[in-house]
């Protein structure tokens, strides 16, 4: 592959950085859409960075935005390392341009044995309006999206409405994010526009919205835990699917 660098805008979700890239870049970056986007790409040299626009000021700086980037390196889910985060800042007010997450997994040793390439095809990714962040994550991590529990959560999070527990919107989900405490939490835009953030085990329910409350932990005491039936307290077998309670 030819390693030819070409202008071109990278979109974050406060703004854009006008950079000198790769056609690997390029193709990591490209969702599809007519856009790239800088999530899916991680993190840019500085020097390849001749502009950037913050969605805050409404300006376009010369040069590049401040990146800020740490490698926690630490196990968000099974087999799921978070090895970098990052962050592209208006130097001007702080805001942020755009936030990556490269995540990889635990188990190296089975990413080698497994013939695939390292750079997966974004080819099931969204629409390029959504989640950025998270097609990132597919992209470097294509195994665990089958898995069940939080890696799967972090690959399909993104712009789903979040209930609490007595069925109330509380905002719509941003992103995976970890707290001050090391904590996997979701980022989310609450109602009022402001962001917050909820630990990730007081969620209950991923699907089409995010419900939050306790754990699964079965209330009914007559519950299926094959088919979800609620049978009559006491029941020993299913009534729905003949499953031993
Ligand atoms: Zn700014
Ligand atoms: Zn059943």
């Amino acid at each position: 592959m030819s390693s030819e660098l070409r202008l071109k805008k990278l979109r974050g979700s406060g703004g854009y950085v006008m950079a000198t890239v790769t056609d690997e870049q390029q193709m990591k970056g490209n969702l599809g859409g007519p856009d790239l986007f800088l999530a899916p790409i991680g993190r840019l040299d500085a020097d390849k960075i001749t502009k950037h626009f913050c969605n805050t000021c409404e300006k376009e700086f010369e040069g590049p935005p401040k990146i800020e980037f740490e490698n926690p390196n630490e196990e968000v889910a099974e087999n799921l390392i978070l090895a970098e985060r990052g962050q592209y800042i208006c130097n001007s007010c702080n805001a942020s341009i755009a936030e990556y997450r490269d995540f990889k997994k635990e188990d190296e040793a089975g990413e080698v044995g497994s013939a695939k390439p390292l750079e997966p095809q974004v080819q099931n990714a969204p629409q390029p309006e959504v989640a950025p962040q998270q097609v990132s994550e597919v992209a470097a991590t294509p195994e665990t999206v089958t898995q069940p529990g939080p890696a799967t959560s972090v690959t399909s999070i993104e712009g789903k409405m979040v209930f609490d527990e007595n069925a109330n919107k509380i905002g719509t989900a941003k992103q995976v994010g970890i707290d001050s405490t090391q904590s996997m939490v979701l980022v989310i835009t609450k109602e009022d526009g402001t962001e917050g953030s909820i630990p990730w085990n007081s969620i209950k329910k991923i699907g089409e919205v995010v419900l939050l409350g306790s754990p699964e932990a079965a209330p009914q005491p007559g519950k299926c835990s094959s088919c979800g039936f609620v049978n009559k307290e006491g029941s020993k077998f299913c009534e729905e699917c003949g499953n031993k309670i």
